[in-house]
């Protein structure tokens, strides 16, 4: 909230309980005390002052007031990271989601070089655009994966896939796992 925000509302306080109940000193103190809130929040405010309370409010019940609704924005917060949080469990298998977590470690961390910092963000961009999937994006649940040495120009490795299709494939080839990026290519 601006300074001048804050006058508009101290305005409307005078008006309903009186100039002398804020002089500067006091309107000094209310102000440090919800100079934080938003203009709306601080409005909200006011309009309850004015429509509930005979007498003028006092810096405790502002004190009181911006405390309720700081805990309320914060409630309002969490539940929005709540259902963010929902939303990625539903678009994301378990494998993907321990796959994207171990490369975020590993990038924080500084185990994985650009190129496949690179390449995690195209599987998590790739991820995002299958939105809640039926298949599994590298293998396309068929659990093989294919995979070329770095710096190879043919010669492709045959992997067992990372997820639960790979899982249930058969086939005698290796299991793929992550820290294979090191030194293969998956193969589009
Ligand atoms: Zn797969």
């Amino acid at each position: 909230m601006t300074p001048a925000e804050f006058q508009v509302q101290v305005g409307r306080l005078s008006e309903t309980f009186g100039k002398n109940a804020y002089g500067s000193e006091r309107i000094a103190l209310i102000w440090k005390e919800v100079s934080l809130l938003s203009n709306e929040t601080f409005i909200r405010i006011v309009d309850r002052f004015v429509g509930e309370l005979r007498q003028a409010p006092l810096l405790p019940d502002f004190r009181e007031a911006a405390s309720k609704e700081r805990e309320q924005l914060w409630g309002q917060k969490k539940q929005e990271e709540r259902v963010t949080a929902k939303e990625f469990e539903s678009a994301f298998s378990r494998d993907d989601t321990s796959m994207i977590a171990s490369a975020i470690i590993k990038r924080i961390t500084a185990d994985l070089t650009d190129a496949e910092w690179e390449s995690v963000l195209r599987m998590l961009d790739n991820l995002s655009k299958t939105g809640p999937r039926a298949k599994c994006t590298r293998c396309q649940d068929t659990g093989a994966l294919f995979a070329r040495r770095k710096g190879d120009v043919c010669g492709d490795h045959a992997f067992r896939c990372d997820c639960p299709a790979g899982e249930r494939n058969r086939s005698a080839s290796a299991r793929w796992n992550f820290s294979m990026l090191k030194n293969f290519e998956v193969c589009s």
